[in-house]
């Protein structure tokens, strides 16, 4: 399929990813179908937006005018059968294989022929995923950066399953919307920027959790002497500790390994429901 073909975006839950994805999409044009299995994830999201929005107003980066355009082009919906017309889907669901190889199949007997199926997943390569539909050429991998509003770089990785086509389009609907693709023609597990902040988060936990640093004094050392623009763990804040966790618990399953299990600390907060951000507190507190 090529770019052109390219009219209705449908986004699969509207999460702190899913929802800023369906709104770069609707800015950049396209009809955008948000879709949710909880309404309270609907209205969040859409309260959220319309926050940020406001404040790029104010910031001159969008008119009123385009704002409401924009959100014009937004249906959002908690039933499937809503995204029956979609020519490109972006999954942004929970870090479960299950859960996604679920959707991926119902969106295959769903969806036009034609249309591609992507996932924003943190970690899992479209293989993984792919032969739960009978398109797997048109399966790969999207995987924005949070918060998706700003960050401009996207890994669109293409599995070997993956057409050059479907990777092609995928490349090209990613420029279309004002951000930056790089195409990895080989798949593995993390991609590339996880892969290397992975790195970085195991031994930010490691000094933390024997007692060498506290998690502000790393996030000093980090954002300071390494120049990163924000630390570790208030960067685990700002992503979810769940999906911290989700991330490496699939990452163990996959390899056996147990340097992959999710760090104590992470598991320990994850069942307080401290989350980060999110839920208010996480290794920081958010009033
Ligand atoms: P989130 O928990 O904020 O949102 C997930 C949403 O999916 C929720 O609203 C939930 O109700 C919904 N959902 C769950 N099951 C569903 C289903 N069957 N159908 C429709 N909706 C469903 O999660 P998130 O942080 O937005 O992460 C989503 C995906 O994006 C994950 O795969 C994650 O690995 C990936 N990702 C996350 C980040 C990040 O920083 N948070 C960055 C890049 C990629």
């Amino acid at each position: 399929m090529k770019l052109e073909t390219i009219d209705q975006v449908a986004v699969i839950g509207s999460g702190t990813m899913g929802s800023q994805i369906a709104m770069v999409c609707a800015i950049a044009g396209y009809r955008v179908v948000l879709n949710d299995i909880e309404e309270s994830s609907l209205e969040k999201a859409k309260e959220s937006l319309e926050g940020h929005m406001e404040r790029w107003i104010k910031k001159e980066r969008l008119t009123e005018q385009q704002v409401a355009e924009a959100f014009g082009r937004i249906v959002y919906s908690t039933f499937l059968n809503d995204l029956k017309d979609s020519d490109l889907v972006i999954e942004a669901v929970v870090e479960k294989l299950d859960v996604k190889r679920d959707i991926f199949e119902k969106l295959d007997q769903l969806l036009p022929e034609h249309a591609i199926l992507a996932t924003n997943s943190s970690t899992i390569v479209s293989s993984k995923i792919a032969d739960a539909t009978f398109r797997p050429v048109k399966v790969c991998n999207i995987h924005f950066f949070n918060p998706a509003l700003v960050m401009e770089l996207v890994e669109v990785v293409q599995g070997p399953h993956t057409s050059d086509e479907t990777a092609q389009t995928a490349f090209q609907f990613v420029e279309s919307i004002g951000k930056l693709p790089v195409l990895l023609k080989k798949e593995i597990s993390g991609f590339v920027a996880n892969r290397i902040l992975g790195k970085l988060m195991d031994e930010a936990l490691f000094l933390y959790e024997n007692g060498y640093a506290s998690h502000e004094e790393i996030d000093l050392v980090v954002t300071k002497a390494l120049k990163h623009p924000i630390g570790p763990f208030a960067l685990m804040d700002l992503t979810g500790l769940d999906v911290n966790y989700y991330v490496r618990q699939q990452r163990y399953e996959e390899s056996g390994n147990e340097a992959d299990r999710p760090a104590k600390t992470v598991e320990e907060k994850v069942n307080k429901g401290e989350l980060g951000r999110k839920t208010g507190k996480g290794f920081y507190s958010y009033t």
